[in-house]
């Protein structure tokens, strides 16, 4: 048997496994293997696999109107960007498709406002081990250490600050800095979270030096963190706020939005040829509507304190360094760097199998879907107590 893939430009290694199906929590092999999933397309399928909401919103929209053009306007758009700014501290919305593209929008504008307001100011500070997409300009406002070694030469303009680290932040600012951008929990650095504190003295700095603070809610925006919007968690608001992954539950969606005084594009700054398709926007939401109601973010807190309470029991139990998180976003952290391993025996594990996501060569990230049920919760600690069993003995 020829492993799949052969035809794919290499990116990444995968298991052999192909996926057929998928439902809620589970994702279904072309062999008719069952996988309980708490990678949920990295956090993207925030309802799970093909939630009838979402397949009914595709149905609907695309029965209705695929896409008149990003010159005009359809009503999904309308509806979507009416929501998000209804449920934010924001007034101003752009649909994009990705959070890379949603990011570098985040930039584009910093930049235009700070060519208008700041006399030119357009640098961009981010955190170390912070992950923005993979655009050229996203990796350089990445700190993945490495990234700035692949594909030089990099986009100029952005520095580095460590999180948690306010005279690092000082250190990095110049007359030419225009935005601070931060993730308020690192997913890929391996779920790092920011201190709240931390956070408000980021923005009573960013405010007093009149720069602008970008707010990376690509993870763990809509309902992720237990709340809409993480930033609320922090008792902050910031200027700039991105969202992609789970706004779209499983489609690819995301949004840039920004307070009045940041309305600044020139008709024909920004733009893209998907953007605010009424397709992906009906999708959107839907699934917002569905989960930024009071009674489903109270689920979430309910199920990412279930997790976090077994996932602390399994710490105890096998040795390990502890678990962290934000809502249905936590991280186990393993005593050696044998997270690959933990990974491969959980997907083996018959007759049902265990899908988890490595950030770091000794962490696990978990990232369920937010509507996952108590007990499948629990067959979740079950399972990754037996793959734990078997690497670490
Ligand atoms: C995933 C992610 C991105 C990139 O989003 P894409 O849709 O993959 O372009 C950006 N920022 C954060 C915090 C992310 O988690």
């Amino acid at each position: 048997m020829t492993s799949p893939g052969q035809d794919l430009l290499t990116i990444t290694r995968r298991p052999d496994t192909v996926f057929a199906s998928g439902q809620g929590a589970w994702l279904t092999d072309e062999g008719g293997k069952r996988h309980l999933d708490l990678v949920q397309g990295w956090a993207v399928n925030s309802l799970g696999h093909s939630p009838a909401l979402i397949t009914e919103a595709l149905l609907r929209q695309s029965q209705r109107l695929l896409n008149p053009s990003p010159a005009y306007y359809n009503r999904p758009l309308l509806d979507l960007a009416a929501r998000l700014v209804g449920l934010s501290c924001f007034d101003r919305v752009f649909l994009a498709s990705s959070g890379a593209e949603a990011n570098e929008g985040a930039v584009k504008l910093a930049r235009r406002w700070g060519s208008r307001m700041r006399g030119g100011a357009h640098e961009v500070i981010g955190f170390e081990q912070g992950f923005h997409g993979r655009t050229l300009a996203m990796m350089s406002a990445s700190g993945k250490p490495g990234w700035s070694e692949i594909y030089p030469p990099m986009p100029t303009g952005f520095a580095k600050a460590r999180l948690n680290d306010l005279a690092s932040v000082e250190r990095a600012m110049s007359p030419r800095t225009v935005a601070v951008m931060i993730e308020f929990v690192q997913g890929e650095a391996g779920v790092v979270m920011a201190d709240p504190g931390f956070v408000r003295e980021l923005r009573a700095l960013t405010a007093e030096r009149g720069v602008l603070l970008i707010a990376d809610e690509v993870q763990t925006g809509i309902g992720r963190c237990g709340a809409a919007f993480a930033y609320e968690l922090f008792g902050i608001e910031p200027d700039i706020m991105t969202l992609a992954k789970g706004l779209g539950g499983g489609v690819p969606l995301a949004a840039l939005l920004c307070k009045e005084a940041l309305n600044c594009f020139q008709p024909g700054d920004q733009g893209g040829t998907f953007c605010g398709n009424p397709l992906m926007a009906a999708v959107g939401l839907a699934v917002v509507d569905e989960i930024c109601r009071a009674d489903f973010l109270a689920g979430v807190r309910e199920r990412a304190a279930q997790l976090s309470a077994g996932l602390r029991a399994i710490s105890r139990d096998h040795a390990l360094q502890g678990e962290r998180g934000l809502g249905l976003l936590r991280a186990l952290v393993l005593p050696a760097d044998c997270a690959d391993q933990v990974v491969a025996a959980a997907q083996a594990l018959a007759p049902v199998g265990l899908l988890l996501n490595a950030p770091r060569p000794n962490l696990l990230r978990l990232m369920p879907a937010l509507n996952i049920s108590a007990a499948e919760v629990d067959e979740g600690l079950a399972l990754l107590r037996r793959a734990l069993a078997e690497v670490l003995g």
